[in-house]
Parts: C-alpha cells; sequence; structure tokens
C-alpha cells in the first residue's frame, strides 16, 4: 500500500496558527451525560497534543451513535468535550452547530493553541452521503485537514471522503494523524513485510462476516489458528458430529474448500470445553472433538488445543489475533481466550510483534488485563478487518501520497 503523507510530514509552518480540524473517532459510550469510556479519546492525544504544542487552532470533528440525519440531544457529543478538557488540562470549546453559522463564528474566534469540538457530524443528513456540499462547508473551516479516525476510515462519509477532496480541489494539505499512522504501520506491516514465523489466530462467531480475510491471510501467514464458533463450521466439513454447537449450515462447503486449500496451514482445536447451554453454571465437560456428546455445544477451546496455540503463537516471530476462541462474556467459558491472550502476553515480552484488531477481541484483552500487553491493539472493528481483507479505505485513499 502507498505511505500516505502524515501530520509529521508537514512543516511546522504549515500548523502553527492555522486552522487543523482533525477528523478524530470519539464514539464513546455516553452513560448519564459522562463518558463512560475513554479509550479512544486517548488514542487521538498524541496528534492533538502534537498540533496544541505547535499552537495550531485545532477544529475536531466527530460522529456518536447512529442520529441518522436527525438532531437527536442524547448524542450530543458536549460531554465528550468535558472529557477531552480533562485528559488534555486545558479548556475545549464546544458549539451545538457541525457546520452552519453558529459553526462558522466559532471557527472565527479561534485562537492559537486552543481547542474547538463541533457538534456530532451525523446530525447532518449529507454526512453518510458523503454530500459534497457538506464537505466544501467544512474544508472552509480549514487550513489543513488531518484524519486521525481510523474506526470510520472504512467509510466513505462526508467528513472522511468529501472534505478531503474539497481541501484538496483548494491545494490545501489532508494527511494523516498519528493514530491512523500507528494503524498502518502495525496492521500494514503485520502484512506486508511480517516478521516470521507469522501467526494468525481467528476466532468469533462466524466465518461468513470473515471469509474473506481469512482467504487474504492464508497466503500470507506461517499457520492459521482457527477458535471459537468459527471452528465448528470447519468441524461439519470435516464430518464430526458437534452437538447442537452454533455452526453455519451454508458455509460448510466452502470451509471444506478452505481447510483443501490451506493442507496443514490451517490448524484447528483438537478438544473442546462442552456444556448444554450458553448459560453459567452449567456442569462443563472437556472432550475430543471426535467425541462432542449428543445435546452439548462447543462454547470454548480444550487445554491440549489452547497448549498448542499458545506454543506457536510464543514462537512466532508476529501474531495477528481477531476473534476471542470462546464464549469469553461467560467466565466459564472464558479460559481459553485467557491463556490465548497471556501467550501473547508473553510473546510481546520476548520479541514477538502481537496485534490485535476487532472490537470483541479488544474487550477480551480488557477482561484478560492484556490490552497494554500487545504491541498494538487496533482502534477500528470494522475498519481494521477491511484492511486486513486487503481492501483500500476510502478515509485513507482520500489523504494525500506521501
Ligand atoms: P471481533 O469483534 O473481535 O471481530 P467477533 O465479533 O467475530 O470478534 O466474535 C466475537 C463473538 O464470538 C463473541 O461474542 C464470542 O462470545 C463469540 N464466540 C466465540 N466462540 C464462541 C462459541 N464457541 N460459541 C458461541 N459464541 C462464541
Ligand atoms: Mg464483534
Amino acid at each position: 500500500m502507498k505511505r500516505k503523507r502524515n501530520l509529521a510530514d508537514l512543516p511546522d509552518e504549515a500548523i502553527a496558527g492555522r486552522r487543523v480540524l482533525v477528523r478524530v473517532d470519539f464514539n464513546v459510550p455516553v452513560e448519564g451525560g459522562r463518558v463512560s469510556d475513554d479509550t479512544r479519546i486517548r488514542a487521538t492525544l498524541p496528534t492533538l497534543r502534537y498540533l496544541k504544542q505547535r499552537e495550531a487552532m485545532i477544529i475536531l470533528v466527530s460522529h456518536l451513535g447512529r442520529p441518522k440525519g436527525h438532531r437527536d440531544a442524547s448524542m450530543s457529543l458536549e460531554p465528550v468535550a468535558r472529557a477531552l478538557a480533562t485528559l488534555l488540562g486545558s479548556d475545549v470549546a464546544f458549539v451545538d452547530d457541525v457546520a452552519g453559522e453558529a459553526a462558522a463564528e466559532a471557527v472565527a474566534v479561534r485562537q492559537p493553541g486552543s481547542v474547538l469540538l463541533l457538534q456530532n457530524v451525523r446530525f447532518e443528513p449529507g454526512e453518510e452521503k458523503n454530500d459534497s456540499s457538506l464537505g466544501e462547508r467544512l474544508a472552509d473551516f480549514a487550513d489543513v485537514y488531518v484524519n486521525d479516525a481510523f474506526g470510520t476510515a472504512h467509510r466513505a462519509h462526508a467528513s472522511t471522503a468529501a472534505l478531503p477532496a474539497a481541501m484538496r480541489a483548494n491545494g490545501r494539505p489532508a494527511v494523516a494523524g498519528f493514530l491512523i499512522e500507528k494503524e498502518l504501520e502495525f496492521l500494514g506491516g503485520a502484512l506486508d513485510d511480517p516478521r516470521r514465523p507469522f501467526i494468525a489466530v481467528l476466532g468469533g462467531a462466524k466465518i461468513s462476516g470473515k471469509i474473506d480475510v481469512i482467504e487474504a491471510l492464508l497466503p500470507r501467514v506461517d499457520r492459521l489458528l482457527v477458535g471459537g464458533a468459527m471452528a465448528n463450521t470447519f468441524f461439519r466439513a470435516l464430518g464430526l458430529e458437534i452437538g447442537e454447537s452454533l455452526v453455519e449450515q451454508d458455509r460448510v462447503e466452502m470451509a471444506g474448500q478452505l481447510l483443501r486449500r490451506a493442507e496443514s496451514g490451517l490448524l484447528l482445536p483438537v478438544d473442546c470445553v462442552v456444556a448444554q447451554r450458553a448459560e453459567p453454571g452449567q456442569e462443563q465437560r472437556t472432550v475430543a472433538r471426535e467425541a462432542v456428546p449428543p445435546g452439548f455445544r462447543i462454547l470454548d477451546i480444550g487445554p491440549a488445543s489452547t497448549a498448542a496455540f499458545s506454543d506457536l503463537i510464543e514462537s512466532a516471530g508476529t501474531v495477528l489475533w481477531n476473534g476471542p476462541v470462546g464464549l469469553f462474556e461467560i467466565p466459564d467459558f472464558a479460559a481459553g481466550t485467557r491463556a490465548i491472550a497471556e501467550a501473547c502476553a508473553r510473546a510481546t515480552r520476548a520479541g514477538t510483534v502481537t496485534v490485535a484488531g476487532g472490537g470483541d477481541t479488544a474487550a477480551a484483552l480488557e477482561m484478560a488485563g492484556h490490552a497494554d500487553d500487545m504491541t498494538h491493539v487496533s482502534t477500528g472493528g470494522g475498519a481494521s478487518l477491511e484492511f486486513l481483507e486487503g481492501r483500500e479505505l476510502p478515509g485513507i485513499a482520500a489523504l494525500d501520497d506521501a
């Protein structure tokens, strides 16, 4: 993939005292008027601090939730402005308008080093339609455009596509922020130039959503380890009886084709943890994959599989992990996923490059207490999957080439 121009490529004169509009991903949970998880806000701090130190006039654009082009007070970004002010240790102005007169007035009175957050850009009907006039109105607010919203980079919306296009048309820079730069470095680095052996661990509920990822990864990795309910469909392709386990019947044939193509490159669990219902406090059994009792369902990988997967992870040069290997939300079925997180943490300490993508995978790492023990945890769920599929992300394609 072509390298994109980033913030550090711009001379300080292009930033100092200039209006720098940053598309951020502040799509955070808000409960009772307060931000309850500020991970995504913190992820943008390197970019925002860099701009502040260089006395830029910072204008922030984000979406929150899915207001579908209508104003909805429950999805206001105002609580986010307060959370950001605390994290930055400085004032953050907020205007309850996206691209109209009130926003234009708030932009006009900016001072160097100040921060202004505009209202939820998805209150505008033009945002999700990638409306060029909304893009142009926002471009009028900016001397420089920075995209640091990796989580929405797979969407061609006005703030991620029409806006940078309008900047380019005006001869103004449209560059990547440090968060996007980091995502491209680690996700892209894993794909293009991995330290070997390169091991991918895939899990989650369905193969249907991840077939393109499997296809894209197979030729690149040395080993593809498959766990989670996704493995069940492969088990069916091997003719195994899997009781009441989740399975995608219409994907069994495709799973068989993938198995034949991958030969020994694709590794399935050899044992599993089963129970009669996907609920806490059930009688659990650990069984070989050939011995799932009728009426039971597979809810986690078993200890022999965990050990085999962990060994491969720990002897890898690069590990890419997407998808929990069991129903980790229920502690009874979280042991496999926890063990994978621990193996990744040990691998990182030993010098392996470990990269995780996917919303539930990030949550599983938090659960295991190892979110900080990976080389990189991607902030983009859908965006990281599309990237791993080898697709071009519109929000990144729209930026200047380096
Ligand atoms: P990510 O968001 O990281 O891409 P997915 O959305 O693909 O991950 O999958 C996560 C979900 O898969 C979790 O909710 C998890 O409980 C579920 N899952 C994994 N293994 C099983 C299983 N054996 N049975 C049922 N659900 C499972
Ligand atoms: Mg998910």
